[in-house]
């Protein structure tokens, strides 16, 4: 169910109790679990982008087989080690940069691009307070981010990945402004809290099964080393490292 669809059942459901109090007496509690659920599934549908609640967000390809490498954040200190391990395996994958890092280290963004890798923007600053931005500093925060990645890059990038990956009404209407499509993953690595390589790569190992889209973070020291062994492994059984261009069958850049 998606944000319209909870709306609108939200209101024949609220009418139906209204009506019942026509020839009933309908205390103002009837309406309590209306609105508890209202509240959990737009929270759940805020934080869960491939719930695709607020907006279509592409998350997978049912394509068994085929893994597209995904980092957010960067670009950061561990960005140049992470693209001599995608080198030394010779597969390309996607960065979605944050406006403010990419000029802070702009060689970096075209270190991407001249090695075959896909660039998109992560918003401007990665405000910690995404989710209660208003339209305008939203839009000012996609705007903005796009257009520094896609100066300092030179190519015209129509991804976007939302941070957090956090949606709401007004985030929703803000991309709707825009051509950019929204990225998402099927699988989260969780690389920002588990620090042990160890741990990560049994994680990663654990979900990987089936899944098409991995989230990495390029700013994780241990993601170097997990990365190099999810290569190795995709390669000994046969997992194709893909472009998400080619993934989704999209364009990625104008
Ligand atoms: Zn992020």
């Amino acid at each position: 169910m998606n944000y319209k669809q909870l709306k609108f059942f939200s209101l024949v459901i609220s009418l139906f109790i209204l009506s019942l109090g026509l020839f009933y007496h309908t205390a103002l509690w009837a309406f309590l679990p209306v609105v508890l659920l209202y509240l959990f599934l737009v929270s759940r549908g805020s934080a869960k982008l491939q719930a695709n609640f607020f907006l279509n967000a592409l998350c997978t390809a049912g394509k068994p087989n085929q893994l597209a490498i995904t980092f957010d954040d960067g670009p950061h200190d561990f960005t140049n080690h992470i693209l001599e391990v995608l080198e030394k395996h010779n597969v390309s994958a996607t960065f979605f940069c944050i406006g403010t890092h990419a000029e802070k280290h702009p060689e970096m963004v075209q270190n991407m691009i001249a090695k075959g890798h896909t660039v998109g923007s992560h918003s401007y600053s990665h405000p910690v307070k995404w989710g209660t931005l208003s339209e305008k500093k939203v839009a000012e925060e996609i705007t903005k981010g796009a257009e520094t990645i896609n100066k300092i890059s030179g190519h015209k990038s129509l991804l976007f990945r939302p941070p957090f990956g956090v949606t709401n009404p007004r985030i929703a209407r803000a991309l709707n402004n825009t051509n950019l499509k929204v990225i998402g993953w099927d699988l989260r690595s969780l690389d920002t809290s588990i620090k042990d390589p160890e741990k990560l790569y049994k994680r990663v190992m654990r979900k990987l099964p089936g899944k098409n889209i991995i989230l990495f973070h390029d700013s994780q020291k241990q993601t170097i080393e997990v990365l190099d062994r999810l290569l190795t492994h995709c390669k000994k059984v046969g997992i194709n490292i893909v472009s998400l261009g080619d993934l989704l069958n999209i364009s990625t850049h104008e």
